[in-house]
């Protein structure tokens, strides 16, 4: 492995989620999954409400990632999003419960905006589920 690193960070309007060196950062865009590793050349994506993921030294960190954007460039990138998780922060048993409270208003709702914000629940917090799993 080389001994170049890629300095990242997870920003939301709150705080910052991560800040390290990595060997490499996996995310999904809107046009599709991507990864960079050092030296990539300069890079711009939107993302998904889905899940990134850095590797370093072997060790894998997944997030949640509430959409936004990222951006590569001389080995610095960063995900500016308005929510993130760290995989260990993120509790299931309340992602869960988001699930059933958002499949309960779909089955209640009386507008397109009630629809919109119950699938857009559902998309934070299965996005939430998927950085909390082993796999
Ligand atoms: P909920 O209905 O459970 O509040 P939500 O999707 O509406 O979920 P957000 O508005 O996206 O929640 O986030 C509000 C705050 O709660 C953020 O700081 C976010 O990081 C945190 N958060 C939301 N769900 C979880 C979770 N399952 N585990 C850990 N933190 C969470």
């Amino acid at each position: 492995m080389s001994d170049k690193k890629i300095h990242f960070k997870i920003i939301t309007p709150e705080k910052i989620v991560f800040e390290d060196d990595v060997d490499a950062i996996y995310a999904q865009g809107l046009a599709g999954s991507f990864g960079v590793l050092p030296n990539h050349i300069p890079f711009m994506a939107s993302l998904a409400v889905d899940t990134a993921s850095i590797e370093n030294n072997g060790e894998k960190i997944k997030f949640s990632i509430i959409g936004g954007a990222f951006q590569f460039k001389n080995n610095d990138a960063i995900i500016l999003t308005e929510v993130a998780e760290r995989d260990v922060d993120i509790d299931t048993a309340r992602a869960k419960l988001a699930i059933e409270r958002a499949e309960a208003k779909l089955g209640s709702a009386q507008s397109q905006n009630e629809i919109k914000a119950a699938n857009a629940a559902i998309a934070r917090a299965m996005a939430r589920l998927k950085a909390a799993s082993k796999n």
